[in-house]
């Protein structure tokens, strides 16, 4: 049984997050999308954690889902319509992102790390921590905490030892466990004693897994890959792809990273990394990017204010790896993909995803015909062909399964930009879209 999981999100008690990221919400999109099972993130927060414990009832181990009584509650809709309408078969985990920031060394860090609890009664307790600490939680869902990630991961571990942590983007300059600006060079450098229990690193958006496998340092751990989704729209937009036999439970999740278990973690979904907002060097205020080799050139500065560049990942990568190629051998393997929207908006010739026209697309495939992932990675190209409303969308999808594809490379904040037909946009046959 495949199982697609997204460990990374936000709620609306997040800085710079959706209203609409609330559990009855978030279920109904994973459906949309093709997520099984899907983190509440954020369960620091207490408005949120209460939330939490009023909508979710536990189905197994350490994995959550709707309570019957959750939702819009409609009576019009037969029993197996209203459990997708209403997303009672997405499946939650409690996975939540902090951000700590504290000296090391004689430095200031700043790092993003998810934590990963098996139950509520275990959140009970770390918050409990975390507020005999004067840790302030309600402030945001991603809440700030003074302290060192080793001695957090030691505490987590006293609480429960079933709890595991796992650097969040592990790449982006400013908030990471490797970033160029408040980072560290190893992830012994980070958590010292805790090392052995650090089984897998998110890749972040900005990075794919073979990039990372320059790094002999991280051949001990898996790359995992989530959407630290802001808005549910872009739930899903990397994600985890898992078979099991039976039912999966927070147990089995853990042991599958532990172990690097291939036979149970089939492969990553992930962005082109050049599509994320930190992949090449630049400096966003004169719209100046360029390659990491480029960038020494000039001695990481703006040629045009003169500031220092932000280094991006690919710069970054490049100057920790200790391998001159990446090699595949003993990894999860990956798929990258370009989100559903995004292509039908080339397609359409349209520049926002948003645009009425595009969302009426992708709502009426995603309804009518088959969730966002299974388009994407596995419907056949005829099919997709019968049930769009412009048969390129078929070819765009096929450029992309097979990586034909032009993209101009994300820098210091400014998202990168996939062009599946290249620079001047899907081909028109005479006769259409005359209006
Ligand atoms: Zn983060
Ligand atoms: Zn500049």
């Amino acid at each position: 049984m495949r199982t697609i999981v997204d460990w990374h999100i936000h709620s609306k008690y997040a800085r710079a997050c959706s209203k609409d990221l609330v559990l009855p919400t978030i279920a109904p999109w994973c459906v949309r999308k093709g997520i099984d099972v899907v983190t509440t993130g954020d369960w620091t927060h207490p408005e949120w954690f209460k939330h939490i414990k009023e909508c979710l009832v536990e189905e197994r181990q350490g994995i959550f889902r709707l309570r019957p009584s959750t939702g819009s509650g409609s009576t019009m809709l037969s029993p197996e319509r209203a459990k997708r309408v209403e997303g009672k078969e997405t499946e939650f985990m409690l996975v939540q992102e902090v951000s700590q920031i504290y000296k090391k060394g004689d430095k200031t860090r700043r790092v993003h790390n998810l934590i990963f609890s098996p139950s509520i009664e275990t959140c009970e307790k770390v918050i409990a921590m975390m507020q005999a600490r004067g840790f302030n939680l309600k402030a945001d869902g991603r809440p700030i905490l003074g302290i060192d990630s080793e001695e957090l991961y030691v505490r987590l571990k006293e609480i429960d030892e079933k709890m595991i942590v796992v650097p969040a983007h592990a790449w982006t300059p400013w908030y990471a466990i490797f970033g160029s600006k408040s980072g560290f060079d190893s992830i012994e450098e980070c958590f010292g004693s805790m090392t052995p229990y650090i089984y897998a690193i998110e890749t972040g958006l900005s990075s794919d897994p073979a990039m990372n496998w320059k790094l002999s340092a991280l051949d001990s751990v898996v790359m995992i890959s989530n959407s630290d989704a802001h808005s549910p729209r872009n739930l899903g937009r990397e994600a985890n792809v898992f078979s099991f036999d039976e039912p999966p439970t927070f147990d089995d999740f853990v042991r599958v990273l532990k172990e690097k278990d291939a036979s149970k973690f089939l492969y990553t979904i992930e962005f082109y990394p050049q599509e994320g907002k930190y992949h090449f060097d630049g400096c966003a205020a004169c719209q100046f990017s360029c390659a990491p080799s480029e960038s020494k050139k000039i001695d990481y500065r703006c040629p045009h204010c003169k500031r220092p560049l932000t280094l991006g990942v690919h710069h970054r990568v490049e100057a920790l790896a200790d391998r001159p190629h990446s090699s595949a051998k003993g990894h999860i393997p990956f798929r990258s993909i370009v989100p559903l929207a995004e292509i039908i908006a080339e397609v359409f010739g349209v520049a926002s995803t948003t645009s009425k026209r595009v969302q009426e697309e992708y709502f009426r495939l995603t309804d009518h015909h088959a969730n966002e992932f299974t388009l994407l990675l596995d419907t056949p190209l005829e099919d997709i062909r019968r049930w769009a409303s412009d048969p390129l969308l078929a070819e765009a999808i096929d450029r992309m399964r097979t990586g034909h594809l032009t993209i101009k490379p994300g820098y210091d904040g400014l998202y990168g930009q996939v062009k599946i037909f290249g620079e001047h946009g899907a081909p028109k046959p005479k006769q259409a879209n005359l209006l």
